[in-house]
Formats: C-alpha cells, sequence, structure tokens
C-alpha cells in the first residue's frame, strides 16, 4: 500500500475543502473537518479520511443537509433535545455539548438526545469535551444491522458505539470508545481491502458461517457481539437508549430507509454527569488515586492511552495515498 505523510492542519484542509465543494457551509464543514483530522491525528484510521466518501456520497444525493442548523429544545432543566437538521453529527455535537454541560452542572446528572442527524464517527470527541470541564460523559449511537444478535444469524443491530469519559484534572481522562461489535465495520472494510484475516469470533459469511475472512464479513455477512450474549445484551441497551428514549430511529427501522448506502439517519444519547455535585469536594483525587492503583498493575495500559500519545506525536500521520488522491478528485470533479 503507498502512503503519503500529512499533517493534521493539511488533512483539516484537505476535508474542509472537499466538503466545501460538495455542499457543506462553513460552519458545517469545519465541524467535521475537525472530528475527521482529529481521528487521523489519534490513528484512528477507520473513522478518518476513509469515511469522508461516504460523507460526499450523503451530500450529493441529497441525504444530508451541509446547511444544518441544530435547534435545541429544552424539555426540562436537566434534559435538551437537539434536531440535527439532517447534518453531519459533528456540528450538532459541537452545538449541543456546552448546553448539555452547563445543565449539568447545574443539575448534576443532564441528558442531550440528538435526532435527525447521521452519526458517522467515532464517539471519544463528545464524551473528552465533558471530561475537559470536568464532567463524566457517556454516549451511543445506532445506525443500520449488521450485526446479529447473539444466537441469530442475520443481522438486526448495528455495530452499536458506547464511549465513556472520566476526567481526572491535570491528566488525560479515562476513556473509552468501542463498538459493541467484536470489530468496527470500518476496520473491517479495511482489512478486506489491504487482505488482513479477522480474529476468530469476529462475524459470519453470508451463509451464516463463521470466518475469519475480512471481504466474506464485509461483503454480505454479518459482524458478532463481542462477548457473546454480553455484548449483545449492551447492544440491546444502547438501541434502547440512542432510538427509543431519543425517539429516532432502531437499527433495522432505519435499515429499511436507508438503502443507499452509510450514513444512516440515526439518533446519539449523550449523558453528563457532574463529580463535583454528585460525589462532592476530594472526587478527583478519589478517583485518581483508584486509576493510579489500577494503572500501577503489571500488563494494564488504560485505554485511550494509546490514542492520546498519536495524538501528542508529532511524526507525520501516513494517509492511504489512493484515498488522497479520491479525496482530490472529489474535491474538483
Ligand atoms: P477498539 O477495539 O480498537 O478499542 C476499544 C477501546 O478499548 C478503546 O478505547 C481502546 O483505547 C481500548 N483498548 C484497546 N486495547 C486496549 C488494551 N489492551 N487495554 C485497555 N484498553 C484497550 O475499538 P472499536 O474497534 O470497537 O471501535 C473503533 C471506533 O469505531 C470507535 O471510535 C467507535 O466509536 C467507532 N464506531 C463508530 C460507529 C458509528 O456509528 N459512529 C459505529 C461503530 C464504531 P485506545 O483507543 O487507546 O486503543
Amino acid at each position: 500500500m503507498t502512503t503519503v505523510a500529512l499533517t493534521e492542519p493539511e488533512i483539516f484542509d484537505l476535508t474542509r475543502s472537499c466538503l466545501l465543494a460538495n455542499g457543506c457551509n462553513e460552519a458545517n464543514a469545519d465541524a467535521a473537518a475537525r472530528t475527521l483530522s482529529s481521528a487521523e491525528a489519534c490513528r484512528a484510521i477507520s473513522h478518518g479520511l476513509f469515511r469522508l466518501p461516504g460523507y460526499v456520497a450523503a451530500l450529493r444525493t441529497g441525504k444530508a443537509n451541509g446547511h444544518a442548523v441544530p435547534r435545541e429544545e429544552h424539555l426540562t432543566s436537566a434534559a435538551i433535545r437537539l434536531d440535527g437538521d439532517r447534518g453531519f453529527a459533528p456540528l450538532a455535537i459541537e452545538y449541543g455539548t456546552p448546553l448539555l454541560a452547563s445543565a449539568a452542572a447545574e443539575s448534576g446528572v443532564a441528558v442531550l438526545l440528538i435526532r435527525n442527524s447521521f452519526h458517522f464517527a467515532a464517539l471519544w470527541p463528545e464524551v473528552e469535551a465533558l471530561a475537559a470541564q470536568n464532567l463524566v460523559g457517556l454516549a451511543c449511537t445506532v445506525h443500520t444491522p449488521m450485526m446479529a444478535p447473539f444466537g441469530a444469524k442475520k443481522a438486526f443491530f448495528s455495530t452499536n458505539p458506547i464511549s465513556f469519559a472520566y476526567p481526572r484534572p491535570g491528566r488525560d481522562p479515562y476513556v473509552f470508545d468501542m463498538a459493541t461489535a467484536a470489530k468496527a465495520r470500518g476496520d473491517v472494510g479495511i482489512a478486506a481491502r489491504d487482505g488482513h484475516p479477522l480474529p476468530p469470533g469476529t462475524g459470519l459469511d453470508a451463509d451464516g458461517n463463521p470466518t475469519t475472512d475480512a471481504k466474506k464479513v464485509h461483503d454480505g455477512g454479518v459482524l458478532l457481539p463481542f462477548g457473546g450474549y454480553k455484548g449483545s445484551v449492551i447492544a440491546t441497551m444502547i438501541e434502547l437508549l440512542a432510538a427509543g428514549l431519543v425517539g429516532d430511529y432502531f437499527s433495522y427501522e432505519a435499515g429499511k430507509i436507508n438503502t443507499d448506502g452509510p450514513p444512516a439517519m440515526g439518533g446519539e444519547f449523550i449523558l453528563a454527569m457532574s463529580p463535583e455535585v454528585l460525589a462532592g469536594p476530594g472526587w478527583a483525587d478519589h478517583s485518581d488515586a483508584f486509576l493510579t492503583e489500577l494503572e500501577s498493575m503489571e500488563g494494564i495500559r488504560l485505554p485511550g492511552q494509546r490514542r492520546f500519545e498519536a495524538r501528542r506525536s508529532t511524526d507525520p500521520i501516513t494517509v492511504n495515498a489512493e484515498l488522497v488522491d479520491t479525496i482530490r478528485n472529489l474535491t474538483s470533479p
């Protein structure tokens, strides 16, 4: 595979220009470009530029609104519903996070329910933005069926990601961000593209047989939940939070109306909690002592650490050269 070396600002500019050329206004292009370029800086390649052709396709068909203006409705002092106006989620998230943060700081707990937007990205930016304000964050979303519930062979859930961040003032927060599928579909797509096998237990082929062939899982097969029935019940909880409680599509509903490929319309559930209000003074030292104890154990690393180190690295970011050419062609059609 041929690669090119780019800096994060170059990736931001490449993404922004491409989105502007395809119908986004500046606010929408900037928010999506920040999300995609930060994923590349974190070396999370399945949620960086790899996604951009999908964003462009959604703009070109008119499915996504490149001029979206998010609108909030305060259901109570601690519950905010945000209409994403059929735009890409990064703008809705950037718009809604300060509202959520101030509601959580006031009430101790608050929730942001995002409807009517296209979530196609990693979920750490929303929870890290909360942790940066000394709030605990939990976020989840759904899209279209790609994963079989435990015991089944047909897709019913999407890959249903969930992220969580716990602030550690003066240090990197504790953050995990993961699909509840054994592997995110983007990573399966990259393994299929690059000819790499999948770990056993990742998916089934089109006939419902277990396979480690990424192409067979990606093209017509299904993913499996991580951890058997335990992953399956967490995926169910995510459907109920991000669709049932938010009042947007469950994966199986989105699958029926989204017939032209990703991204799909879906809801996002974001919960914010204030340790200052809930645990009271001393929370930071108390929790930090626990996490320090945990990370001092042999063989342990905290989730998020690989990403934080990648983000701090001054090494150039290597990107698939063919993908960069595709993006340049999409920018100057
Ligand atoms: P991974 O399995 O790569 O990682 C999941 C989490 O586990 C990360 O926080 C990671 O931290 C942490 N981790 C990995 N290895 C270790 C270890 N040895 N010890 C401790 N922690 C560890 O993620 P997934 O493949 O499941 O998901 C990838 C991305 O895909 C996520 O960002 C997710 O949000 C996104 N996604 C988005 C969807 C959408 O619809 N928008 C759908 C599905 C997935 P670290 O990052 O530091 O390695």
